[in-house]
C-alpha cells in the first residue's frame, strides 16, 4: 500500500525540464520555487527587445508556478522571476533553459522538432558490449578543429567535428568514444564577439541544457546552436564513435548572474553554517546534489541530453562535490534510457565539499555506485608522478611507483568495485599534456628517450584492465609549452599540431598499434573483477624497475591462450626469462614498434625488454 501511494504521488510531479512546453496553439510554463510569494515571466519578440506582456503564474501542487499561454509563441523570448523577502529577484533566462539567446541571457521558445538534422530520427548509438572495451579520446572542439594544419573548413565549431577528415582520423586512430569539453553554454566567453577568437575550456556553466552558441554558426539563432550539436553526435555516430559530453554540475559560472541562484534564492547550492556559499569547487560555489529538487535537476539534465541530443556518456566534473546518492539515481534513470550509456567522473572535490565526506562520491566510495566510474590518479601518479611536485613515474626512471602501477594494472579493485569503473589514463586537460610533463621530471634527458617513456606509459594505461582514457593529441607529441593550466590559453598552446603526423609518425603509428592491440585482446580487458582475479599474474622479474603481468588461462576469452608484457621503467635493458609456454609466441610490442598482427620476429625462452619500453606477447 506505501509504495502504490508513493507512485501516486511522484507521478503527479512535474518534471523541471518541462519548463516550457511549446506547440503551436499554446505555450506552457512551469517553474519550482519552495519560497516564492509571486512569480511571473516575461514574453520578448526579440533577443533584445522590451518586454511584451507580463504573465503572472499560479502556484500549484508541489511549489511549481504554472501558466498557460495562447497563441503560436515560437520565436518569442521569456525570463522569469521571484518575489520573496519583500523584492523581486533578477529576471533570469529559466532554470531548465533549453534554447536560448545570444549569451544565455533570456530563454527562447522553439519548436524542437524543427532543430531535428536530416535522418535524426534514424540517428543510433554504435554498438557497444562492455565498457572496459572503450578507449575515450578527450579533446575540446577548438583544439581538435582550429589548427590551420587541420584541413577542417568549419573551425571551433559543432560542424567542425561533422567534416570527413577529422572524422576518419578518430576512425582510424581506433578510438571508441570521444569526450568533449564543456559544450553546454557557459559564460566565459563573449558569444556576440566570437571574432576575438578567445579560448576557454568553458567549465563555467551558465544555462546546463543549451548548447553552448560559441560552437554554432550563428549563437544569435537559438535553433541554430541545438541543431548543429545534434548534426556532430549524428556524424559521429555514423562515423562509429559515441560522443561523452563533459557535464559540470558541482558549481556555476557564478551565483547571482545563473538562474539557479536568482530563481530560488539559495536552495541549489551549500551553505556554510555562517550562511556564506560552500566553495568544494573553488570557483566560489558548490551546488547541493543532496537538495531534492537539485538532484531532480541533475537526473532530469542528463536524462535530456541522452534523450534529445542522443549523448552517450557523461563524464562529471568534481564528482567528488555530488552525493552517492546522486549518481545512483543518475545512473537507474540513464539505465531506463540505455544502459550502455557511459557514467564517470572526477571521484575529487577542488576544495573541502560542505557535507560529510563518507557520503560523498569520492573515489574512495566507487565501489558503492555500481558502474559509475572514477579516474585513477593511482595509475597515473605511479607512471608519470603527481601534478603535485615534477617527479618522474615508473615510465620516466622512477622504481617507487611499481606497486601502484602493478595495482592500476588490475584496476585498483580496493575501490573501483569492477574494472570498468577504474578509468585509466595518465593525462588530460588539467596539469601538464604528457610531452611536457616527461620533460619538466626529466632534466637531461633526450628527445629520443622522451618518446620511449612517453610510449611506455601509455602502453600500460592501454594494458590496464580498466577503461582507457587517452587525452587528445599526445599522439601527435603535443606540447603546451611548459603551461599546465592552459584553460584560457592562446589557441596556439592549445590546439593539436597536425603538422607532428608527419614529424612523429612513429610514435602516432605506435598509439594507434596499442589501441589495436587492445581491441584485438580480450584478455586486456576482462571485464569483471572476478574473472581479473582468476586469470592475472604477476611473475618475478628480478629487477625493481621491470614490471611481468601475465593474464592467463584465455581459452575462450581470447585469441591468444596467455597475453605477456614486459613494462621496463629503467634505463638499462633487461633480460627477463619467459614462463614455458605450449603454443607459438608472437611478438605484438617490443622497442618502441607494436603490430597488432604481429612484428616480424619471434621471442624465445629469453626476452630482451628494451629501456624505458614494453615487450607484449601472445601466446596463440
Ligand atoms: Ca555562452
Amino acid at each position: 500500500m506505501l509504495s502504490l501511494a508513493l507512485v501516486a504521488c511522484t507521478a503527479k510531479q512535474p518534471k523541471m525540464e518541462d519548463e516550457c512546453l511549446y506547440s503551436p496553439s499554446k505555450t506552457q510554463f512551469a517553474f519550482w520555487s519552495n519560497v516564492a510569494e509571486q512569480m511571473e515571466i516575461h514574453l520578448y519578440d526579440a533577443a533584445d527587445a522590451a518586454e511584451y506582456e507580463t504573465v503572472a503564474l499560479k502556484k500549484g501542487e508541489n511549489d511549481f508556478w504554472t501558466a498557460s499561454v495562447k497563441g503560436n509563441l515560437a520565436g518569442k523570448y521569456y525570463t522569469v522571476r521571484s518575489f520573496q523577502n519583500g523584492e523581486w529577484a533578477p529576471e533570469a533566462p529559466g532554470i531548465f533553459a533549453k534554447a536560448v539567446s545570444i549569451n544565455g541571457q533570456r530563454a527562447a521558445i522553439i519548436d524542437f522538432a524543427a532543430t531535428n538534422p536530416e535522418g535524426w530520427d534514424k540517428d543510433v548509438r554504435p554498438a557497444m558490449t562492455d565498457p572496459t572495451d572503450i578507449v575515450v579520446y578527450e579533446t575540446h572542439l577548438r583544439d581538435f578543429t582550429m589548427s590551420p594544419n587541420s584541413g577542417i573548413e568549419h573551425k571551433g565549431k559543432f560542424l567542425g567535428l561533422t567534416e570527413e577528415a577529422p572524422l576518419n582520423y578518430l576512425k582510424e586512430l581506433g578510438i571508441t568514444h570521444l569526450q568533449i569539453l564543456p559544450m553546454f553554454d557557459y559564460g566565459s566567453i563573449d558569444e556576440t564577439n566570437l571574432a576575438q577568437n578567445r579560448y576557454n575550456w568553458g567549465y563555467d556553466p551558465v544555462n546546463y541544457n543549451a548548447p553552448e552558441g560559441g560552437y554554432s554558426t550563428n549563437p544569435f539563432d537559438p535553433a541554430c546552436r541545438i541543431r548543429e550539436a545534434k548534426m556532430m553526435v549524428q556524424a559521429l555516430h555514423k562515423a562509429g564513435i559515441r560522443v561523452v559530453m563533459d557535464v559540470v554540475y558541482n558549481h556555476t559560472y557564478d551565483v547571482m548572474g545563473c538562474a539557479l541562484g536568482r530563481v530560488v534564492p539559495q536552495y541549489f547550492y551549500r551553505l556554510n553554517e555562517d550562511g556564506t556559499y560552500a566553495n568544494g569547487s573553488g570557483c566560489g560555489n558548490e551546488t547541493a546534489s543532496d537538495h531534492e529538487m537539485y538532484r531532480r535537476f541533475m537526473v532530469e539534465s542528463v536524462c535530456y541530453w541522452a534523450r534529445e541530443y542522443h549523448i552517450d556518456g557523461f563524464r562529471f566534473d568534481l564528482m567528488g562535490i555530488h552525493d552517492q546518492e546522486t549518481m545512483r539515481q543518475i545512473r537507474a534513470a540513464l539505465d531506463e534510457i540505455d544502459p550502455t550509456i557511459l557514467t564517470y567522473g572526477e571521484g575529487w572535490a577542488a576544495m573541502s565539499p560542505a557535507y560529510p565526506y563518507e557520503e560523498l562520491a569520492m573515489k574512495q566510495w566507487t565501489y558503492k555506485m555500481p558502474r559509475v566510474g572514477a579516474f585513477s590518479d593511482d595509475i597515473r601518479n605511479a607512471l608519470i608522478g603527481s601534478p603535485f611536485d615534477h617527479d618522474p613515474g615508473f615510465a620516466s626512471g622512477n622504481p617507487a611507483g611499481v606497486k601502484d602501477v602493478m595495482r592500476g594494472l588490475i584496476a585498483c579493485p580496493e575501490w573501483s568495485g569492477e574494472p570498468m569503473q577504474h578509468v585509466s589514463y595518465i593525462t588530460c586537460h588539467d596539469n601538464y599534456c604528457l610531452r611536457d610533463r616527461i620533460e619538466v621530471s626529466t632534466k637531461g634527458v633526450s628527445e629520443e628517450t622522451r618518446l620511449r617513456m612517453n610510449k611506455l606509459a601509455q602502453t600500460a594505461v592501454l594494458v590496464s584492465q580498466g577503461m582507457s582514457f587517452l587525452y587528445g593529441g599526445e599522439e601527435l607529441y603535443r606540447t603546451k609549452q611548459g603551461i599546465d593550466n592552459s584553460y584560457q590559453s592562446p589557441d596556439s598552446i592549445n590546439i593539436i599540431p597536425w603538422e607532428n603526423l608527419e614529424k612523429y609518425v612513429d610514435l602516432h603509428e605506435y598509439y594507434k598499434q596499442m589501441i589495436a592491440i587492445r581491441r584485438a585482446h580480450k584478455g586486456f580487458r576482462l571485464g569483471s573483477a572476478e574473472a581479473v582475479e582468476e586469470h592475472v599474474e604477476f611473475l618475478d622479474a628480478d629487477n625493481d624497475q621491470v614490471i611481468v603481468y601475465r593474464i592467463k588461462d584465455l581459452e575462450g576469452i581470447d585469441t591468444a591462450k596467455s597475453l605477456l608484457v614486459f613494462l621496463n621503467g629503467s634505463a638499462e635493458e633487461a633480460t627477463v626469462t619467459m614462463p614455458e609456454a605450449e603454443g607459438n609466441y608472437v611478438l605484438l610490442a617490443y622497442d618502441g614498434h607494436a603490430n597488432a598482427e604481429g612484428l616480424d620476429f619471434a621471442p624465445y625462452d629469453k626476452i630482451d625488454v628494451a629501456p624505458y619500453s614494453a615487450t607484449i606477447i601472445a601466446e596463440n
